[in-house]
């Protein structure tokens, strides 16, 4: 009796020790750019020219997408599942178009050849993914931050090797059915594939709750020659985009203010933003207000 009393104990007090950690890291406070506390993901595999079309409902409602390439296989054809009933004839994108194409999105890494990684030695995975991110630099001329796992192939240590490259994040396709934050960024499950999307959407609008949330969902555009899926996404980002208290933004800008939010060195009397870090925004009593790197908060 006594050991189970001492036992309840020490698991409260845990409890409330746990509490007290996790309340000084979950930026409760915190905002998005604009004050928003809700965001948007919109993760797309594989750069077949569908992407166009998808890329063009996205500008109509303001969505910023995330589209993961294979620069190995731009400008080609190819016959996928051939002689089965679900063979596909695809076109992936033009290397010259790529820019005009994603103006408004992000280019991201979907690793040069679509490898499966599990399996392929670190020598492999890092050929396989440096020289994805070497080739859409130079067609892009942009920072390369993002990835997604070909076939969603990855595990702890196909996760640390890609930690060693210049990639911010990588996106499993495993879901995690709900709003989170995620804890590891290179295993950075999605909410859900687009296909469940509407599930979740009612629940993200109606949200309304002062701490920072995340809709990540993912998907591949060449999906939406089916009448039906192409009506859903449409309804989708009819619905989602648009809207005030929700930020659009792409896999690789959400990474890095995120990054910059856990990298503010967080004191019992003062809050300091460390030079080179990026802007951060927060509310206090209503007010949005923003802390620029160098700058120092105290209460
Ligand atoms: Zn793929």
């Amino acid at each position: 009796m006594i050991k189970a009393l001492l036992l309840s104990t020490l698991i409260i007090v845990l409890g409330l020790l746990a509490m007290g950690c996790s309340e000084k890291n979950t930026f409760i406070n915190w905002t998005y750019p604009d004050g928003k506390y809700k965001a948007l993901i919109m993760s797309y595999d594989d750069g077949l020219d569908d992407d166009i079309a998808l890329a063009q409902l996205f500008d109509r409602y303001g969505i910023i997408g995330t589209f993961h390439l294979n620069s190995g296989l731009l400008d080609t054809r190819a016959i996928w599942n051939e002689g089965k009933p679900n063979e596909i004839l695809q076109t992936y994108l033009s290397k010259d178009t790529l820019v005009h194409v994603f103006k408004n999105h992000e280019i991201a890494v979907h690793g040069t050849y679509h490898k499966a990684l599990v399996g392929l030695s670190d020598k492999e995975i890092l050929e396989e993914i440096n020289i994805d991110i070497e080739n859409l630099t130079i067609l892009s001329d942009r920072k390369i931050s993002s990835m997604a796992y070909a076939f969603g192939s990855t595990n702890d240590h196909v996760a640390e090797v890609i930690g060693t490259t210049p990639l911010t994040n990588a996106r499993t396709v495993k879901s995690s059915y709900n709003f989170d934050l995620p804890e590891d960024y290179y295993l950075w499950n999605p909410t859900c594939h687009d296909s469940e999307a509407l599930e979740y959407l009612e629940a993200y609008i109606s949200l309304d709750s002062p701490s920072l949330s995340l809709f990540y969902v993912w998907g591949h555009s060449w999906e939406f020659r089916d009448t039906l899926r192409n009506q859903n996404i449409s309804k989708f980002c009819s619905e989602i985009g648009l809207r005030d208290d929700i930020w659009y933004i792409s896999a690789g800008d959400f990474a890095d203010y995120h990054a910059s939010l856990k990298a503010l060195e967080i004191g019992p009397k003062q809050i300091v933003n460390p030079e080179g870090n990026g802007v951060v925004y927060y509310r206090e009593k209503g007010q949005l207000k923003s802390l620029d790197p160098g700058q120092r908060l105290t209460h």
